[in-house]
């Protein structure tokens, strides 16, 4: 079975889909990362960021890896270890503009559809459950509000000891959530098919726990 996660920037996919993967053993593969990490590559070797063909062939020519140690994922551009230095919100608006690009989208696909192609993973990222993997098992949509989305991130980020207030974070994430709606190639929407999970108020686990049900009553209809 594959497990497909979507939603917008802060709905708390990654904290979520970590621990519904490791709850079934499954592999977690963070799509967000990938962009991230090619961001992150763009602004090290001073690419203009909307220049398409030029990012593409940075992906091209680079390669990144997910991997993951007992108590973190790993994020490596070749083999530089980038992944604290992904997280910032100058990364994620780098990020929501390299992934705007339909050359740089198709090369994610194919390194995203391989690192599926065994199955039983879970996903997260913006357009899994619509590009990536349509025939996936289970695809949930999860969403908050914005100003809960912001809460959280702030949270995040100040726990890594980054300064940065709720007001900007919320102008980031709804910058990023518009960004990343309105780009004409794989633009952030729920599949006709996925359920709709609004975690807004609600606990981690209560999520997990609702996530774990839907994936229960989707496999016996698999059967
Ligand atoms: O999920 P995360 O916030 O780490 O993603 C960073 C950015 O990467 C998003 O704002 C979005 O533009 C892009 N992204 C995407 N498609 C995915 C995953 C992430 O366009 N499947």
């Amino acid at each position: 079975m594959n497990i497909a996660i979507d939603g917008p920037a802060g709905a708390g996919k990654s904290t979520v889909a970590k621990i519904v993967a490791a709850r079934l053993q499954y592999v977690y593969i963070d799509t967000g990362a990938m962009y991230r990490a090619l961001a992150w590559a763009v602004q090290r070797e001073g690419i203009e960021v909307t220049d398409e063909q030029a990012v593409s062939r940075l992906l091209e020519k680079n390669r990144i890896r997910l991997a993951r140690n007992q108590q973190e994922q790993l994020v490596f551009w070749n083999e530089i270890d980038i992944t604290s230095e992904i997280r910032t919100p100058e990364v994620s608006q780098y990020a929501s503009i390299v992934a705007s690009h339909g050359e740089v989208r198709m090369q994610m696909l194919a390194l995203q559809r391989e690192l599926a192609k065994e199955g039983n993973v879970v996903m997260d990222g913006r357009d899994i459950g619509t590009h990536v993997l349509p025939n996936a098992e289970v695809k949930i949509f999860l969403t908050a509000s914005i100003r809960e989305r912001a809460e959280r991130r702030l949270a995040e980020l100040q726990a890594k000891g980054h300064e940065t207030s709720l007001e900007e974070l919320e102008a980031e994430i709804a910058e990023r959530d518009k960004r990343d709606s309105e780009r004409e190639v794989a633009p952030l929407k729920q599949a006709e098919d996925a359920v709709l999970v609004d975690t807004s108020g609600k606990t981690i686990d209560e999520v997990v726990e609702q996530i774990l049900e839907i994936c229960k009553r989707m496999g016996e209809k698999a059967k």
